[in-house]
């Protein structure tokens, strides 16, 4: 079934398959921002989409993904509230990822299994950015996708033992993170970084998740540094977040705290597409 729906749509010029695709990214990233904004912040998942600002009940003609934003000039029609440019860039951003994973995904599997883990892990970057928190639920959900994918490994290689470098990999990054976690009381990362790292080491192998924390550690040095040298760049983070950080941090120091899921996701990212290896960097 799934299979003849695909061939159809695959028969089909190549511009219609991109847009196709850019829109249901779209569509995914409004959906994400509607998470980002309701999860555990009382308001419930479901129920109509509203203006967060004058609770007006939105229409079909707003909830376009990439138009309403641009038509509107980020502003609500009815009380001409901001609407952060935040929700804007996710939709932009969801739309050309989707498209990314639809011209470089090997096969059905791959393909449904990449759009899925791309979603949530781009929730996950964008809500530790906003709330400076990882909810226990979107790991779980990681970690049921990393066990279907190791369960179509096994099934595809017919060998259980397919699975060990990988379970290797996830604990060792766990506890890399876990200790450093503990001996630094949580100053330098969440838990829920600790949490984080483990589904996502579950798709490497041992040195891929070696390397995935390291460049996490770069990554984040690096921002760091340049937080530092450009304090006015925490004025624009705010304005862009208006999350977390804008309450409880005027200007960057080395006491500030920043999220660590962002530097974590983008060195799997960058080690799970482009398989790099420190080891063979360092050479
Ligand atoms: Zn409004």
């Amino acid at each position: 079934m799934i299979e003849a729906v695909v061939y159809s749509f695959t028969s089909m010029p190549v511009w219609y398959q991109v847009v196709t695709v850019a829109v249901l990214g779209g569509i995914m990233g409004s959906f994400l921002n509607v998470v980002v904004y309701r999860m555990h912040t009382g308001a419930s998942l479901s129920g109509r989409s509203r203006c967060f600002s004058c609770g007006e009940t939105l229409t079909p003609r707003e909830l376009i993904p990439f138009f309403s934003w641009i038509v509107q000039k980020g502003r609500c029609r009815y009380c001409s509230a901001r609407i952060p440019v935040r929700d804007f860039l996710m939709e932009i951003g969801m739309g050309i990822m989707f498209v990314w994973v639809y011209l470089t995904a090997t096969g059905i599997f791959g393909l449904f299994f990449s759009l899925a883990f791309v979603s949530v892990s781009v929730l996950i970057f964008v809500y530790d950015l906003v709330h400076m928190i990882i909810p226990d639920e979107m790991v779980l959900l990681l970690i049921l996708l990393a066990a279907v994918f190791l369960g179509y490994e096994v099934w595809q290689n017919d060998a259980f033992s397919i699975i060990l470098p990988h379970l290797y990999a996830a604990l060792l990054a766990t506890s890399i993170l876990g200790l450093l976690w503990l001996v630094s009381k949580g100053r330098w990362m969440g838990l829920g970084d600790v949490k984080l790292v483990f589904p996502l080491a579950l798709l490497l192998d041992v040195t891929q998740a070696f390397s995935l924390v390291i460049i996490s550690f770069w990554i984040g040095a690096l921002i760091g540094i340049v937080l530092l040298l450009y304090p006015r760049v925490v004025y624009l983070y705010r304005r862009y977040t208006l999350g977390a950080i804008a309450k409880t941090t005027r200007y960057f120091t080395m006491k500030s705290e920043i999220p660590f899921a962002p530097f974590i996701l983008v060195a799997f990212w960058l080690v799970y597409l482009y398989e790099i290896n420190i080891f063979t960097l360092l050479y």
